[in-house]
């Protein structure tokens, strides 16, 4: 049996085996996608010296308090004014600061009569007040956002500030997903006798959209080898970059899924981790273009693996944000018996800027209830028995 640490390490080098393809879409396509480029800035930003105010535009010269008002510039409609000792241009948030002038006075500030304004006393004048310089915010060439990130609407806003019409971003990857189990029906019938619906499907289908991923829908299958191999073969060969099978990896009768990937020629990494929920969980690769997961069918071990061994694999390769860790403090003293590095289901929430933990009901990894309500793993490590009220926990984010 492998440790956690060590079977991170194999998916995430198995992951970056697979060479995720890039794609160009259309600016407001690449929201929420991953960016497969740097972004430079291809001006100065901003790109011409203007005023942050509505005001006047003046020369400042020291003990110089009353100016004749030569002209009006507003945003968009420049005129080629000189700004001379004396004079003033009306002028509007964003315009361009006419040729001479280097401080903008609020409108507010001054007082006005007939072509001439005066500066209201009380108030303080300095050089170069309200006025925004070129090149201030964000200098040409500069490196605005950096390949891997994913992208939100403030990036877009800068990315369409340098014209950027199109971007390159990670193509998303297909995971398929396959269940299995004489005893799944499907989620619109009622399950009768020792049936129960196939839940794992519905909760892995949406785990892949959330992370903004295509998730490729293969059913449910029967524990029958051949009907499990003929399902998995052809999911293999459907275009799909990562298969997702759940139930039937660990030692039962009739737990075909090992056999089965050996038997179509999945590579196994690692099968088998030193961990809690979800300890039978198999991870392969198949011909360096589908990694291969098998996930336990117990719902909790089922998403616990997802999260641990498959979206925080992608996140750490591909995304450069990788804020999925978090720490909190112990709400409660919890104790463990065994080396397992356990995954306990727990919230988070955050008081007067300080997050605490406590975990969510029952553990079993059949019970669904506490996932339901929990929004993080606390992290219990192997060598630890204890981890007491107060101290501080690490946090995975689900
Ligand atoms: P297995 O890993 O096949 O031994 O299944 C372990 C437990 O998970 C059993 O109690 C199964 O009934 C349950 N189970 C298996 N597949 C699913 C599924 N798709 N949705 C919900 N529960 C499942
Ligand atoms: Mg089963």
């Amino acid at each position: 049996m492998i440790n956690y640490n060590d079977a991170l390490k194999k998916a995430e080098s198995a992951f970056k085996k697979l060479k995720v393809k890039t794609e160009k879409v259309g600016l407001l396509d690449s929201l929420n996608r991953i960016i497969a480029e740097d972004i430079y800035a291809d001006t100065d930003h901003p790109s011409f010296t203007n005023s942050s105010m509505d005001g006047y535009a003046v020369k400042y010269v020291k003990g110089i308090t009353e100016w004749k008002i030569k002209g009006e510039a507003s945003a968009g409609s420049y005129k080629n004014f000189y700004v001379q000792q004396g004079d003033a241009v009306r002028i509007m948030t964003g315009s361009r600061i006419p040729y001479g002038a280097d401080t903008v006075i609020p409108i507010e500030d001054m007082i006005l009569w007939k072509n001439m304004i005066k500066f209201r006393k009380n108030k303080s004048l300095r050089r170069g007040i309200n006025v925004r310089i070129r090149g201030e915010d964000i200098k040409r060439k500069e490196l605005l956002i950096k390949k891997h990130t994913l992208l939100k609407s403030n990036n877009i806003s800068i990315a369409a500030s340098c014209g950027k019409k199109s971007i390159k971003v990670f193509k998303k990857l297909k995971v398929g997903v396959l269940a299995t189990g004489n005893e799944l029906v499907d989620i619109n019938i009622k399950p009768k006798n020792d049936k129960i619906r196939a839940s794992n499907l519905y909760s892995l289908l949406s785990a892949i959209e959330q992370m903004n991923m295509e998730p490729v829908p293969f059913g449910v299958v029967k524990d029958n080898k051949e009907k499990i191999l003929k399902r998995i073969h052809e999911a293999l060969y459907s275009g799909i970059d990562i298969l997702l099978t759940t139930g039937g990896v660990s030692a039962g009768k009739y737990d075909y899924l090992i056999d089965v990937f050996k038997e179509l020629g999945v590579k196994i990494i690692f099968s088998k981790v030193n961990i809690k929920p979800g300890k039978p969980v198999v991870f392969g690769e198949y011909n360096k273009r589908v990694l291969v997961v098998g996930l336990p069918g117990n719902p909790v071990s089922c998403y616990v693996n997802f999260i641990l061994f498959v979206r925080n694999t992608i996140m750490d390769c591909l995304f450069l944000n990788k804020n999925f860790i978090t720490t909190a403090i112990l709400k409660q003293t919890l104790t463990k018996q065994d080396n397992k590095r356990h995954f306990l289901r727990g919230i988070i929430h955050n008081k007067k800027g300080t997050n605490f933990v406590s975990q969510t009901g029952s553990q079993s990894s059949a019970n669904i209830g506490g996932l339901n309500s929990a929004n993080c793993l606390i992290v219990f490590k192997e060598e630890l028995k204890m981890l007491k009220k107060g101290s501080m926990a690490e946090c995975i984010m689900i």
